[in-house]
C-alpha cells in the first residue's frame, strides 16, 4: 500500500565480497595437515633407524676388523646398506644399517680385507623392487614437495604469478569493440572525454606543445549509469588496450595482497602502454584513511599504493587511469589532488532525451510492433539508469515472447517497467476481504488527496492487486525531470502520502500496518526539510546534518527538541490536510474504493472519470 511512483531502485551492485575460493581454502589445510603428518612420519622413521637400526660407520669398521661381519647388502645409488652381524637369533634382528661416506672407497677397502685377510663377508647387491624405490625416494621428499606447493599457492594468491586485470585487446584485438555511439545521451561527457582519445591516439603532439594530459580521470555516478561502458568506448575508440579491475579485488585475506596487486597492475600498463586501467567500485581501497587497524590497515596500504602509482608514472607514459564510484564522499582527499585524480565528471542518469536514445539503441536487435513510441515510455521511466532501461527491454522481449506475441508490443513495455518499478504481480496472494476493503479505501486515499494538490502529478493507475511487498499501489505519472523541489510540493507530497491512513481512519474507523512505508517516507521528507533544506522558519537555513549528535550541540541545547517538534507539526498538518481533502469528498472515496474492490485496478480516464 505504498507510493509506488519512486522509481528510484538503486541496482545495489552485489558487493562481493573478495575472499578465497573454498576449493583452494581446502586445498591450504590439506596441504598444510600433508605437511604436518609427513614431518612427523619422517621424524619418527629417523628416530626408529637411529635408536635401533643404525650402526656408525666407525663402528663398521671395527665390526669388519673383529670380523664380525656376516653379510653386507648394497643398492646402486643409496649410500646406505644393510649390515648382518654374526651372531644368534633372527637374521632380521641383527641387520643394521649403516651410512657410508663412499660407497666406491668402501666396497675397494671391504674387497681387500676379504682378499687378504681372508674375511668372509657375504657382499651382495640388493634387489629392490625399482617402482618400490620410486616410491621411496618420493616418499622421503614429500616434506619438501608438499613445503614448495605451499609456498607456490602462497605466491599465485599474492597474486605475483596471476592475473591482474582483465585485459580486453591485447596483441591480437587492440580494442575493446566498445565505440562511443554504443553510449547513447551522454553528450557533453562524450564531449569533454574525446580529448582524452586523440590523445592516446597520437600522444606525441600533445606532448611536443608542452600540454599536460590529465593522468586520472573520476567518473561519479550510480550504479549502471555507464561509466564502465564509457571507459571501455574510450579505449575503443583509441584502439589501446582496456585493464580494467574492480576495487573490491584489492582488499583480500593477506596483509600486502591489495598493494602489490596494485603493483602489478601498473607494471602491466606499463607495459601495455598506450592504454587504459580502470578501476571501478574505488571507494572500496580509496576510502578516507583512518588510524585503525585489521582491514583499514590493509586498505590504507592499498590506497597508498595506488597514490605511489599514480605518481610515479610521468604523463609521458600514455597510461590514462579512469575511476569510477557513486560514493565521491567516501574518497580520501588524497585521491582527488592534482597529479592523480584531479578530473572528475559526473554520469547522471539519463534525462527524457538520453533515456529516449537509450532506449532506441538497446532496441535495435529485438522486434517491435510499429505503433511502439519510445519517448512514451521514456516518460513513464524517470530516474532510470542506462541498466534499468536496457533490462527494460530485455524483460519485455521475455513477456512478449511468454505470451506468444509476434512481436514486442506496448504492453508488455508497460509491464516489463512495472514489473521492475514494484516487482511482479502477484495474482495468486490470498487476500482476506477484509484486507481488501482496507487496501482499496488505503489507495482510493492516496489518488484522491493527490488528486486535489497543485504540485502533485496525475494518477496513472491504482491497483489492488499486491506487488513485492506492498498491498496495493498508487502510481502516478512522472511528466518532467526535475532538478529542484519546491517546499510547497515537499509539503503535498506528504499530504499526498499520508491520504492513505486518513481514509482507512475515515472510512473504516480502523488504522493499519499497511501505512508504515507512507509514514516512513513521510518522515523523511520532513526531516530533510528541517535538516538539509533549511526550510523550517524556526530553525532558519542552517545544515543540521551532522555525522555526530554532539555536533549539534554547538547550534545550541534545545535544538534536537525543535527538530522533533517541527517533523510532529509538519507531519500532523499533511495529515489534516488529507483528512479534510478527503471528508470534504466521501462520495468519491467510496465509489472509487468500490470500484477498485471490483475490478482490483483503476485507468487513468477511468479515475478521471469520478470527478466529472
Ligand atoms: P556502471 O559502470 O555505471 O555501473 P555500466 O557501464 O556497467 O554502468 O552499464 C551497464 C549497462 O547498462 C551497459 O552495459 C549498457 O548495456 C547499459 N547502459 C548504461 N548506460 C548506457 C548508455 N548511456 N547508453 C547505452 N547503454 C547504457
Ligand atoms: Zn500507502
Amino acid at each position: 500500500m505504498d507510493e509506488t511512483n519512486n522509481k528510484e531502485q538503486e541496482n545495489k551492485k552485489n558487493k562481493k565480497k573478495n575472499k578465497l575460493p573454498l576449493w583452494q581454502v581446502i586445498l591450504l589445510i590439506l596441504l598444510i595437515i600433508g605437511i604436518i603428518i609427513s614431518s612427523f612420519y619422517m621424524a619418527y622413521e629417523y628416530k626408529n633407524q637411529n635408536d635401533e637400526k643404525e650402526l656408525a660407520y666407525t663402528q663398521l669398521i671395527e665390526n669388519i676388523n673383529k670380523n664380525e661381519v656376516e653379510k653386507i647388502e648394497m643398492t646402486t645409488g643409496s649410500n646406505s646398506i644393510t649390515v648382518t652381524l654374526k651372531g644368534e637369533g633372527e637374521e632380521k634382528e641383527r641387520q643394521k644399517t649403516v651410512l657410508v661416506p663412499s660407497l666406491q672407497a668402501f666396497i675397494e677397502l671391504v674387497q681387500e680385507k676379504v682378499d687378504k685377510e681372508g674375511l668372509e663377508i657375504d657382499l651382495s647387491q640388493k634387489s629392490i623392487n625399482p617402482a618400490l624405490r620410486i616410491a621411496d625416494t618420493v616418499f622421503s621428499m614429500l616434506p619438501t614437495i608438499l613445503l614448495i606447493a605451499l609456498i607456490v599457492m602462497m605466491f599465485k594468491m599474492q597474486g605475483l604469478g596471476g592475473d591482474n586485470g582483465k585485459v580486453y585487446g591485447g596483441e591480437e584485438n587492440k580494442s575493446t569493440n566498445v565505440k562511443f555511439d554504443d553510449v547513447a545521451g551522454l553528450d557533453e561527457e562524450k564531449g569533454e572525454l574525446i580529448e582524452i582519445v586523440d590523445f592516446l591516439k597520437k600522444p606525441k603532439a600533445y606532448l611536443d606543445m608542452g600540454a599536460k594530459i590529465p593522468k586520472g580521470i573520476l567518473l561519479y555516478g550510480k550504479p549502471g549509469t555507464g561509466k564502465t561502458l564509457i571507459a571501455k568506448a574510450i579505449a575503443g575508440e583509441a584502439g589501446v588496450p582496456f585493464i580494467s579491475m574492480s576495487g573490491s579485488e584489492f582488499i583480500e585475506m593477506f596483509a600486502g595482497l591489495g598493494a602489490s596487486r596494485v603493483r602489478k597492475l601498473f607494471e602491466k600498463a606499463k607495459k601495455m602502454a598506450p592504454c587504459i586501467i580502470f578501476i571501478d567500485e574505488i571507494d572500496a581501497i580509496g576510502s578516507r584513511r583512518t588510524s585503525s587497524s585489521g582491514a583499514e590497515t590493509e586498505n590504507n596500504q592499498t590506497l597508498n599504493q595506488l597514490l605511489v602509482e599514480m605518481d610515479g608514472f610521468d604523463s609521458t607514459e600514455t597510461i590514462i587511469v579512469l575511476a569510477a564510484t557513486n560514493r565521491p564522499e567516501m574518497l580520501d582527499k588524497a585521491l582527488l589532488r592534482p597529479g592523480r585524480f584531479d578530473r572528475q565528471i559526473t554520469i547522471p542518469a539519463p534525462d527524457l532525451n538520453g533515456r529516449e536514445e537509450i532506449l532506441k539503441l538497446h532496441a535495435k536487435n529485438k522486434k517491435f510492433e510499429s505503433d511502439i513510441k519510445f519517448k512514451d515510455i521514456a516518460g513513464d521511466t524517470a530516474g532510470f539508469t542506462g541498466a534499468e532501461l536496457a533490462n527494460v527491454l530485455n524483460e519485455a522481449a521475455i513477456i512478449a515472447t511468454r505470451n506468444k506475441h509476434k512481436k514486442i508490443s506496448n504492453t508488455d513495455i508497460e509491464d516489463a517497467v512495472k514489473k521492475i518499478t514494484v516487482g511482479l504481480e502477484k495474482h495468486n496472494r490470498v487476500i482476506s476481504d477484509k484486507d481488501k476493503k482496507l487496501t482499496a479505501y488505503h489507495e482510493a486515499g492516496h489518488a484522491i488527496v493527490s488528486k486535489f494538490l497543485e504540485t502533485q502529478t496525475d494518477v496513472k493507475e491504482v491497483s489492488i492487486i499486491p506487488r513485492g511487498l506492498a498491498g496495493g499501489y498508487t502510481m502516478y505519472k512522472t511528466n518532467e525531470d526535475k532538478y529542484y523541489v519546491s517546499k510547497t510540493e515537499l509539503l503535498e507530497k506528504m499530504v499526498a502520502l499520508m491520504g492513505g491512513r486518513a481514509a482507512e481512519k475515515l472510512a473504516l474507523n480502523e488504522i493499519s500496518t499497511g501505512a508504515s512505508n507512507d509514514i516512513e517516507v513521510a518522515t523523511g521528507i520532513a526531516k530533510d526539510m528541517l535538516t538539509v533544506y533549511g526550510m523550517s522558519d524556526s530553525l532558519g537555513p542552517i545544515s543540521l546534518k551532522v555525522n555526530d549528535p554532539y555536533e549539534l550541540q554547538i547550534f545550541g541545547e534545545g535544538v534536537t527538541d525543535e527538530v522533533g517538534n517541527q517533523i510532529r507539526i509538519l507531519i500532523d498538518n499533511a495529515y489534516v490536510t488529507a483528512q479534510k481533502i478527503l471528508s470534504e469528498h466521501m462520495d468519491i472515496l467510496d465509489a472509487v474504493a468500490q470500484t477498485l474492490l471490483e475490478k482490483e485496478k483503476i485507468t487513468t480516464e477511468e479515475f478521471e472519470e469520478f470527478f466529472k
